[in-house]
């Protein structure tokens, strides 16, 4: 079997023929499978969606409890058959409730990354890697000239910044749905105990991660 007989882009997104379902659609469409919460990969409007619970709540916080027309919560490591194909999610690393997605049929075994980082963060599962014959990434950070330091580094040079100015105000500027978390998360583990500000925009999926 060929990885393009498995799964092949369409104008809906990455379609499975002998599943009958897409990976992260970007339109409507009867079943999705869904890696991670980010509206890049997550949209509403699905008949069906398969994603981890995490996921899924996420979802539920930015679109409404409605969605999809069903849910199925998919747990990591439990494989599922989906017309014969057999499909397992995997943690990504990328923000809470975030997988990989194994499809695997007639030998032929593709991971679709989603979104994935292989350092480690405290606010969601380590990227495990999957033993596979075809692995799809995004790649937006995957040019030499993207050279990201440290995590601890960066909140180590906020935290002096901080210390240094203490009667200015540091503006730290985060995505919504995991940067933010993670950034709030490094500040904690380096020791700052001091209040924390956010935008109205934060508190929500901030309010889940600490659920
Ligand atoms: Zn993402």
């Amino acid at each position: 079997m060929r990885a393009s007989d498995l799964l092949k882009p369409r104008p809906e997104g990455l379609y499975c023929p002998p599943g009958d379902f897409f990976i992260d659609p970007v339109r409507p469409v009867e079943r999705a499978l869904i890696t991670h919460g980010h509206s890049d990969h997550a949209r509403s409007g699905h008949r069906s969606v398969l994603a981890t619970q995490e996921t899924l709540d996420i979802m539920g916080l930015r679109y409404g409890e409605d969605f999809a027309g069903t849910t199925q919560a998919a747990v990591h490591g439990e494989t599922l058959d989906m017309n014969g194909v057999a499909v397992t999610f995997h943690p990504a690393g990328h923000v809470l409730g975030s997988a990989q997605i194994c499809v695997e049929h007639r030998g032929m075994r593709i991971v679709a990354s989603g979104d994935y980082k292989r350092q480690k963060d405290a606010t969601c599962l380590p990227f495990e890697p999957i033993r596979c014959d075809v692995f799809i990434t995004e790649a937006t950070f995957g040019l030499p000239v993207f050279r990201h330091p440290p995590d601890h580094e960066e909140i180590a040079r906020v935290l002096k910044s901080a210390a240094q100015f203490p009667e200015r105000s540091h503006l730290i500027g985060a995505y919504a749905l995991g940067k933010a978390q993670r950034v709030m998360r490094l500040l904690r583990d380096a020791g700052y105990d001091k209040p924390i500000y956010i935008h109205g925009a934060l508190a929500k999926l901030s309010e889940y991660y600490q659920s």
